[in-house]
């Protein structure tokens, strides 16, 4: 099936060559302009367009449908409905009419709402979004829709994107218009996210509620083989891996997923799969089937695909490379160094904005990656830290310095730098992408953000870079138009811009300590963990802006921010309950059934040879005895604490006392356990260790 690509890419698609062919060719048009301009579609065409989206999906043997949509849940939900309706006779007939397509109403008092359910009402609805096309999944026509309250306030991941695509959209055009460029019609800003992952043996996973419960593991000793080696990184591919990856590709072929690069990654069974980069909405939509392929696919072949940002203590976790650019209807990248004075000019621009948003919003792109499982990532070893910082790479560095300081530039180019006059020297982009530890890196043509985590929704991230950089466009916009001379201008914007902003630029190793001693001389901002990153999301400059570009009004940032630390106390909640039902259903008596059989082998021995020596076995009972009594102490205190948490009223204190009491406690309990791991007969030992979740594909 791996063969012959071009013939099934995109089958399960109602992409723009199944519209053409199944739409009348007014109804076509029509329907282009919607996707276009954004306009609302009437319904007599609606129906046009349920029609031939019905007949297509049947004709590949769908039966129902679906308004496919994504909660504030960070996954997608989909409620089915059968195309049968009944007809004359006992006979029935397949329908789907265009009221059906472009509205549907989920029950909106199951998902996550932050408060808003109790203010408004339980009702909500789904819309149609015309941009992303509709595809078939297990015999359904899946229809991409935005969700709302409805009283119209959004409690979905994907309106947000789409408003911040229209906001920046509608800033870069302003731009580009004072650049000349009046044949550019939109702008659309492009994603391109890696998805790392982890790939182990289903049997094994069932073994392990932690795994089960959580996604991650709350107890296991290291493994004496880690990632030390570095010899998985680029390996070669075991065979059920490959055969998975395979049939993994396939299947989002014919979705219209331009899966492109697959390889192994640093951990052990740690592996990676990124797409050719699309329009950010697109890219959106996905990722999140590409997450929920990965997971399915991975069944069929005894596998379990771990999307939980760090599965194993002590090795690498799993994040998401979110490569971000932003480019033209006309085909131009605007991230792109021009190869003309002007287009240089137009160039520095737009990476000025970059750089001043990342750095007055530092906090708000902390935000859109925070969460539970990635706090463990952000600010350990393998991972970016939770300071923003951006790489521009030594020669663009050199060259935005040297323009701040009004100094010749480093290379070819004498004379001083004048903006819209001079040639940019040639630079060499950093496509070799050196610098891997920096959290936001300039990589030639595009940026790659690098913070987010494995199993994130791409959306947050973006609607939140999206809107940073309209804000910042449009300040630019605002003072252009209005300048006398324009050239002057221009350098004069470019240059301050840049001093003001600068501290941002970093170029060194982000993994190292004195990094963030420098970051804090730097006024930077370090936002640990994600109750602290959070309470900067409903500040008034972060509600000022959202609200400004209508990505996201007060009471939906309230509501986001209620969501998204409920989540995380519930997260470690859970994660303390499954460590304590462990502990004590299986890590004590396996322990105890130990030191039993040690005491009897003492018994045994003694009996057969009393002048025996027993230290090794007295020795090891004492001390596991020791350590049996400690954790069951701490699991104790864990125990009360988690009484003690229930008891705090309020999203935020609450969190808080989530990150500052039972994490460090189950940490504790956690630590005692792992040692008893290592000095206990593997045939005791209750749950698959390290060593065989990671060895053992
Ligand atoms: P790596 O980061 O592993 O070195 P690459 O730099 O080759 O890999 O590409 C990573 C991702 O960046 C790919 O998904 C690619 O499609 C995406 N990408 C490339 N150009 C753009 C762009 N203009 N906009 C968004 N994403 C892009
Ligand atoms: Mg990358």
């Amino acid at each position: 099936m791996t063969e012959n690509v071009e013939s099934y890419f995109g089958s399960l698609v109602f992409d723009d060559e199944k519209m053409r062919q199944y739409l009348a060719k007014d109804t076509y048009k029509q329907l282009k302009v919607t996707i276009n301009e954004g306009s609302s579609l009437n319904l007599a065409i609606a129906n046009q367009v349920a029609h031939a989206m019905k007949e297509w999906a049947l004709s590949l043997g769908a039966t129902h449908f679906c308004h496919w949509f994504q909660p504030m849940t960070g996954i997608t939900a989909e409620k089915h409905e059968s195309f049968l309706s009944p007809a004359k006779d006992g006979k029935i007939m397949m329908e789907f009419s265009g009221k059906e397509l472009i509205q549907g109403e989920p029950d909106a008092s199951s998902f996550p709402s932050g408060g808003l359910r109790a203010t408004f009402e339980a009702r909500g609805y789904t819309a149609w979004d015309p941009s992303s096309y509709a595809f078939i999944k297990d015999k359904t026509l899946c229809i991409p829709t935005a969700f709302c309250s409805y009283s119209g306030e959004v409690l979905d991941k994907k309106t947000p994107l789409l408003r911040s695509m229209e906001a920046i959209n509608n800033q870069a055009l302003r731009i580009l218009k004072l650049f000349g460029k009046d044949e550019v019609k939109r702008v659309l800003t492009t994603v391109g996210p890696e998805q790392e992952y982890f790939l182990i043996n289903k049997d094994l996973y069932l073994k392990r509620k932690d795994l089960i419960h959580t996604g991650r593991t709350l107890l296991g000793a290291r493994p004496p083989k880690g990632q030390e080696m570095e010899d998985h990184y680029f390996g070669t591919l075991k065979t059920r891996v490959a055969a998975f990856m395979q049939e993994l590709d396939v299947e989002l072929w014919k979705l219209g997923v331009y899966s492109k690069t697959k390889h192994n990654e640093v951990a052990p069974s740690q592996h990676e799969l990124a797409p050719v980069f699309t329009t950010s909405n697109q890219a959106v939509d996905h990722n999140q089937l590409t997450m929920e392929l990965m997971k399915k696919i991975a069944e069929k072949y005894d596998l379990v695909c771990l999307l939980h940002e760090k599965p194993f203590a002590g090795l690498n976790g799993s994040g998401k490379h979110n490569n971000w650019s932003i480019s033209t209807d006309t085909g131009a990248n605007l991230l792109e160094p021009g190869d003309n004075p002007k287009d240089n000019a137009q160039f520095l621009l737009f990476l000025v904005a970059v750089i001043a948003a990342v750095d007055e919003h530092q906090d708000l792109l902390r935000v859109s990656v925070a969460s539970a499982g990635n706090d463990h990532r952000l600010g350990a070893n393998e991972a970016p830290p939770a300071i923003v910082s951006m790489f521009l790479g030594e020669e663009l560095t050199e060259i935005m310095e040297a323009i701040a300081e009004g100094k010749a530039l480093p290379t070819k180019a004498k004379e001083k730098m004048q903006l819209g006059v001079t040639l940019l020297p040639p630079f060499a982009k950093d496509t070799t992408d050196r610098n891997r530890t920096s959290p936001f890196a300039f990589t030639g043509n595009k940026f790659e953000f690098r913070m987010l985590g494995s199993s994130f929704s791409v959306s947050g991230p973006n609607f939140v870079l999206n809107t940073i950089i309209a804000e910042k466009l449009a300040e630019f916009a605002d003072l252009l138009e209005g300048a006398k001379d324009f050239s002057a201008t221009l350098s004069k914007l470019v240059k301050e811009t840049y001093i003001k902003h600068r501290r941002i630029v970093f170029n060194g190793n982000n993994y190292a300590d004195v990094w963030v001693e420098e970051a804090e001389k730097r006024g930077l901002l370090n936002l640990k963990a994600t109750p602290d990153a959070l309470e900067t999301f409903i500040s008034a400059k972060s509600i000022a802006l959202f609200e400004k570009f209508g990505v996201l009004s007060s009471t939906e940032i309230h509501s986001r921010y209620e969501i998204v630390l409920e989540n995380y106390s519930k997260t470690v909640n859970i994660e303390a309950l499954t460590l304590i039902d462990m502990v004590r259903k299986q890590i004590l008596p396996a322990i105890s059934n130990f030191s039993g059989h040690l005491a009897q082998s003492v018994l045994n021995k003694k009996a057969a040879v009393p002048s025996v020596t027993l230290s090794y076995e007295t020795q090891l009972i004492e001390e596991l005895s020791k350590i049996a009594d400690g954790v069951d102490k701490e699991v104790l205190v864990l125990e009360q604490d988690l009484l003690e948490a229930k008891m705090i009223e309020g999203a935020s204190p609450e969190s808080h006392f989530y990150h500052d009491t039972i994490l460090p406690q189950m940490a504790q309990v956690r630590s005692l356990c792992d040692t008893a791991e290592l000095m206990t007969d593997q045939e005791y030992w209750p749950i698959p260790t390290y060593e065989t979740l990671l060895y053992s594909v």
